[in-house]
């Protein structure tokens, strides 16, 4: 058997079996499409979340489930964000509203849960204000269902040694040292083409980037995502094949959040200027949870 497989993607049944129960713990890399400069590919934070992950596998155990490559972005502090870095251009994002994905996101962890896993740790490679809400989510489904979960962003790994920001030096060092055929610098000349969408988000200190810089921030990364794989499987149940979270029970978990929780994507930041009336991204300002067909009622402190 090949032991260094993490990816549930490429495991056999009788691999994956071996695998999850000598840690039955499972990751879920989330990243997205979004440009960052005319400079880099763009899938940069998806590369970060599934390098980090599937490292942290190979050398603690686990699984590595399907990357979420769709993701929370145009509502609420990124519809402004967007405005700024992005302008009217189109940016080719793989973007969805967060009352889209915090929902989907609640049925990824029914998946983790009813494959077996005892433990989740959740990483995205994108930032923004949705790990508040992801981890309202994984919260109320850890107290729901006895699942410890972990959920933060690369940035949270690296701070405060390593300041996070939107493919700047630091985003641009992690995939220079990544996935270096992905960056490529003498494209910057793109940004003065009409239409190309100019900078597209490229932060101020991209110039900055180095390999060797992008190196210390993955091996900080890692280190702390040692401690935090180490602090969820001690003393972790065994894996439980048998068990089954319903969808009855599902929806109660989600009934019980909407009515219960306010969402940092739904609204811009407090004192945030607003999106001008003209841009395309003016739609998304302000959001709200939409409800799951099937129910009935609308909790009224979701408005
Ligand atoms: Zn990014």
């Amino acid at each position: 058997m090949n032991m260094d497989k993490v990816l549930w993607l490429e495991l056999f049944p009788d691999e994956f079996k071996i695998r999850q129960r000598a840690v039955p713990l499972a990751y879920l890399p989330l990243g997205i499409c979004e440009p960052h400069g005319q400079i880099s590919a763009f899938g940069l934070d998806t590369f970060k979340a599934e390098f980090l992950t599937q490292e942290a596998a190979r050398r603690w155990g686990g699984i590595v489930a399907p990357t979420m490559n769709y993701h929370v972005h145009e509502i609420g502090p990124s519809a402004r964000f967007l405005e700024e870095r992005v302008g009217e251009t189109n940016p080719h994002m793989t973007s969805v509203p967060s009352y889209v994905f915090l929902y989907f996101f609640l049925y990824q962890l029914r998946v983790l849960y009813n494959a077996g896993f005892q433990a989740a740790v959740v990483l995205s490679g994108h930032g923004g204000s949705h790990p508040d809400d992801l981890r309202k989510v994984a919260k109320h489904f850890g107290k729901f269902t006895g699942m410890r979960i972990w959920m933060g962003t690369d940035f949270d790994l690296a701070a405060p040694q390593f300041p996070g920001d939107h493919a700047g030096k630091y985003e641009i060092s992690v995939l220079s040292y990544l996935r270096p055929d992905l960056i490529d610098p003498s494209r910057r000349v793109l940004e003065d083409v009409p239409g190309s969408g100019g900078a597209f988000a490229l932060g101020d200190d991209a110039d900055e980037a180095s390999a060797e810089y992008g190196q210390s921030i993955v091996e900080l990364c890692l280190e702390r995502l040692g401690d935090i794989v180490s602090d969820l499987a001690e003393g972790l149940s065994a894996a439980d094949e048998s068990r089954m979270l319903g969808f009855e029970q599902t929806e109660q978990i989600w009934r019980e959040l909407v009515g219960a929780e306010s969402w940092a994507t739904l609204q811009p930041r407090p004192g945030q200027p607003p999106v001008s009336e003209h841009s395309r991204w003016k739609q998304g300002e302000f959001g709200k949870i939409r409800y799951n067909y099937n129910l009935e009622d609308e909790p009224k402190s979701a408005e």
